[in-house]
């Protein structure tokens, strides 16, 4: 077994990203594996080194310890344009140059029916998406989308799905299949490479996670939605389908999943306050 947390460095860890790190690193321990650390860094404009810092500090103090190397996304870029220059090849991709507001808009026109939201927001209404495949070479500076109805053609009959070992927001575990109705009207043409970074949340994780060779994917239940995406993926690029394990979330008294602003539960600051990593694992029930 081998699992990994992969925490973005823009900002300090809280109580969720602790219960994240504690529940991959003692798995993996308990089944005799290893336990791998990824920094999510492909955000150039977030990211900060001093963040990078604090996150391996934090981990220490829990008592975590990771095999190395550590992956750091920032350095993979030739990998993710390696992933795109294939599906770009494939005709699987086009370029967009719509932003946010525009895209409300096409997706708020009447004819298009109530506004679908998938994993990644609202879902693409098509604006840009070209009759044919484009052709000629891969534009490097532009925001690269998924023709999804063409993808899905691609990846043959075979049914599509992965194994939950946790479970979803609503409980889902198991095995959970993908169709193609949700592929195409609940996630539609996501981003694949966005026009600032060159890749995108979705391409870099599991190319690195195929890379890293992770068996187990441990992460929040908010990603649960998003394991769709990273299937069809896995299932472009040739790569294998890790089992995946979504846990609760940690939240504040009012119910909200905490977030990097919750400086107040920074691990660092129960660090600071004199708590102890055994208080930690406490608080969150590890
Ligand atoms: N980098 C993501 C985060 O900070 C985690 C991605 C994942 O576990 O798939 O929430």
């Amino acid at each position: 077994m081998r699992t990994r947390f992969a925490p973005s460095p823009t900002g300090p860890l809280h109580l969720g990203h602790a219960y994240a790190a504690i529940l991959a690193h003692d798995m993996a321990r308990a089944a005799g594996g290893e336990f791998l650390l990824r920094i999510e860094d492909i955000d150039r404009a977030r990211a900060r080194p001093e963040w990078e810092a604090l996150i391996y500090e934090d981990l220490a103090w829990l008592g975590l310890s990771w095999e190395p190397p550590v992956m750091r996304q920032s350095a993979r870029l030739p990998a993710y344009r390696a992933a795109l220059d294939s599906l770009w090849a494939r005709g699987l991709l086009y370029p967009c140059a719509c932003r946010r507001r525009d895209i409300e808009e096409a997706a708020r026109a009447p004819q298009e029916g109530a506004p679908q939201h998938g994993p990644d927001g609202l879902v693409y209404p098509g604006t840009c998406r070209p009759a044919a495949a484009p052709s000629g070479p891969l534009p490097a500076d532009r925001a690269l989308r998924l023709d999804m109805a063409r993808a899905w053609a691609s990846i043959g009959p075979a049914p599509m799905h992965f194994i939950e070992t946790g479970a979803g927001p609503a409980g889902e575990t198991g095995q959970i299949a993908i169709r193609r109705e949700q592929a195409l009207s609940g996630i539609g043409d996501i981003v694949l490479a966005r026009r600032d970074m060159g890749t995108s949340y979705h391409l870099s994780v599991v190319i690195d996670d195929a890379a890293q060779g992770i068996t187990h994917v441990t992460r929040g239940a908010d990603l649960f939605e998003a394991t769709a995406i990273h299937v069809l993926l896995q299932r472009l690029l040739g790569l294998p389908t890790p089992l995946y394990h979504h846990h609760r979330l940690i939240r504040d008294e009012h119910g909200r999943r905490l977030a990097k602003r919750d400086d107040a539960r920074a691990i660092r600051k129960y660090r600071e306050d004199g708590l102890s990593p055994a208080e930690i694992r406490a608080m969150i029930g590890l």
